[in-house]
């Protein structure tokens, strides 16, 4: 198996993106760390993953809480003995008009988007330079992280923000054998599209079947929603690439919607 006994420490794993990941690098063998601001539903993701026969416990961290990013870390660390893998993913959608934007609502999407994977990237790294076994640092970007749209400012300045983060970290951690890469997904129809669809719809005064059609799925090559098996193959990819070779990265999966 591709990530036997690797330690997967994901965050955002109790629902959509970061669930399928959980998933699949259990069934390649990784020990699943499901960290997510919903406590219950990640304690409960990772007895859905324990009852496959893989390892899997939950942890409840805030991204954005500096304490409880150790602590979740350090939890991990105890229940399985180091880290391997850290998945940056947790996230959310707001969106607005630049001009409407609340600086609450702003600081808030910088705070878990940025902050949150500073601060994860911190706690894992002392982690993976200490043990000496080389990781994988995976930053959950988007199409956002190289292309705008309208009504998503603080969203797409996020995920530009982590391909600076990822190719820092690739420089830095390259002579611990630690990798960086960036993964960015078209849309997902997750929990977080699916919110958006009537918010779209009503901001820009659409129906929901055209803000699917006119707006996310537009530029496609065919169509279709990039779906959370197609993410989660990549993370795969990007967690058992076995080099420095594959480092500072950042991975488009959008059916075409944006070709680099
Ligand atoms: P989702 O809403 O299904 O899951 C997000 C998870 O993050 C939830 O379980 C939520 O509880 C958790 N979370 C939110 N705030 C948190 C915090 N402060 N600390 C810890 N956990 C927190 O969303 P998803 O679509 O699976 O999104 C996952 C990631 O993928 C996000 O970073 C998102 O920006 C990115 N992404 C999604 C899409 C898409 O179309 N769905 C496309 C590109 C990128």
């Amino acid at each position: 198996m591709q990530l036997k006994d690797k330690v997967a420490f994901i965050t955002g794993s109790a629902s959509g993106i970061g669930k399928e990941i959980a998933i699949v690098y259990a069934k390649a063998g990784a020990k699943i760390v499901i960290a997510d601001l919903n406590k219950a539903a990640a304690e409960a993701t990772a007895a859905e993953i324990a009852a496959t026969g893989a390892q899997a416990i939950g942890v409840g961290v805030d991204v954005t809480d500096e304490d409880q990013v150790n602590a979740g870390v350090e939890q991990a660390v105890k229940a399985f003995g180091g880290i391997d893998i850290l998945v940056s993913n947790a996230g959310i959608q707001i969106v607005h008009p630049v001009d409407e934007f609340s600086f609450a609502d702003w600081k808030k999407m910088l705070a878990i988007h940025l902050d949150g994977a500073f601060l994860t990237t911190k706690a894992c790294l002392k982690h993976m330079y200490a043990q000496g076994r080389g990781g994988s640092v995976i930053y959950m970007g988007s199409v956002h992280s190289k292309e705008a749209s309208v009504l998503k400012a603080p969203y797409v300045t996020a995920k530009h923000g982590l391909i600076g983060l990822c190719k820092t970290v690739a420089k830095e951690g390259a002579k611990y054998g630690v990798r960086a890469n960036v993964i960015c997904p078209g849309f997902v129809r997750t929990p977080l599209v699916e919110k958006q669809i009537p918010e779209q719809a009503k901001t820009l005064g659409i129906t929901e079947e055209q803000v699917v059609k006119n707006v996310m799925l537009k530029e496609t090559v065919d169509g279709e929603f990039t779906t959370t098996d197609d993410v989660a193959q990549v993370a795969l990819m990007f967690a058992g690439f076995p080099t420095n070779a594959l480092t500072g990265q950042s991975l488009v999966v959008s059916h075409g919607w944006f070709m680099q």
